[in-house]
């Protein structure tokens, strides 16, 4: 396609009269060291998702980016999407700098610069973004569940994460609990934890609470959250949690993981027939399965089901896509089998 092309003296000059305006397409990081004056502030990717509410077709563009490029990408993008009054600034910013034409800084919000990627995704944006900022999730264990699904969940802007556990950091740890490092053993495993969630993401509030969870502190933990998510490591601290979360009409993301396997479901207790995990595994007295410290987890499945964890939170709390409700998805690493079983509340359930 053919260019108008215009000098950076040109395009201020022609930006001095009303509806011509110059559009700036690169980075969000790069408008933080100045942008031309009255520019429109679009970056090609927001223009490749086309996210153009801002922009008006009546209105003659002089596109411009650092060295010419990108400003030829978006005049093709905006060609394509009805924009015809565009003109490209070949020389780019750079030289807008050289000629030393009037420059200003953007006041942005660093949030736009973090999450940039997510307020360009489709059916995501700043509605959805805001939403987890609002957030409060309670994560029960910061081990190997935690680590994946509370690094997520940090990365991401959930607002507030309280992460629960009373263990310290041991070197057999390491092999899959990834939030804590070896500088961290013989730390608690919260305060590790927290160290890595606030490096990651100063934005967030995290809350680090080193105790067992106990009929004593469970209610207390529980009712001041939005979603509990369990990783811990026993069957009887499940089926409390488990209990607490019904009474409360909360949302629980239960997931357990057992060598080269993992498990994952979420019951939602707010709506009023949901099953629990008793209906799924009706409680045997003394039973207790085994657990990764006698048979061993490969280090990447609790990694996985932990960033699945995640995911569903994120559904969750946004309202995208379909939450893993009245069925368990079952994952068998070695084989790379992803299966769904469904399951419903069960009439012999003592859990009700
Ligand atoms: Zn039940």
């Amino acid at each position: 396609m053919t260019f108008n092309n215009v000098t950076v003296e040109e395009a201020f000059a022609a930006c001095q009269k009303t509806n011509h305006l110059i559009l700036d397409v690169r980075a969000h990081q790069e408008w933080f060291q100045g942008v031309a004056s009255g520019s429109v502030l679009l970056s090609l990717n927001e223009l490749q998702a086309k996210a153009i509410s801002q922009l008006d077709k009546n209105t003659s563009y002089y596109v411009i980016c650092q060295i010419g490029e990108r400003s030829k990408k978006a005049i093709e993008i905006l060609n394509q999407l009805g924009f015809n009054k565009l003109f490209h600034i070949f020389q780019g910013f750079g030289e807008w700098q050289k000629q030393k034409l009037p420059i200003e800084h953007p006041q942005i919000n660093p949030d736009e610069v973090r999450y940039s990627r997510h307020y360009m995704l489709q059916g995501f944006g700043k509605v959805a973004q805001d939403k987890l900022k609002e957030a409060h999730v309670l994560m029960i264990g910061a081990g190997g569940l935690g680590s994946s699904c509370a690094l997520y969940l940090a990365a991401v802007g959930v607002g507030k994460i309280t992460i629960v556990d009373d263990d310290k950091v041991e070197l057999s740890n390491l092999q899959r609990q990834i939030i804590h490092s070896t500088s961290s053993i013989g730390s608690l495993k919260v305060e590790s934890a927290k160290y890595r969630l606030n490096d990651l993401n100063p934005e967030i509030f995290v809350e680090a609470v080193s105790e067992r969870i106990t009929g004593q502190n469970v209610d207390k933990l529980i009712k001041n959250c939005d979603i509990v998510i369990d990783g811990s490591d026993n069957l009887s601290t499940r089926y409390l949690v488990n209990d607490v979360c019904l009474k409360y009409s909360k949302l629980l993301i239960y997931s357990a993981v057992y060598q080269y396997e993992a498990q994952l479901t979420v019951f939602d207790f707010r709506i009023s027939d949901a099953p629990c995990l008793r209906c799924l595994f009706p409680q045997t007295e003394g039973f207790e399965p085994e657990n990764c410290t006698d048979v061993g987890v490969l280090g990447v499945v609790p990694g996985l089901a932990g960033v699945m964890q995640a995911t569903e939170a994120i559904k969750l709390i946004t309202g995208i896509g379909e939450v893993l409700q009245n069925q368990m998805l079952t994952i068998d690493l070695l084989s790379s089998d992803f299966r769904k079983i469904s399951y419903k509340k069960s009439v012999r359930c003592e859990g009700h």
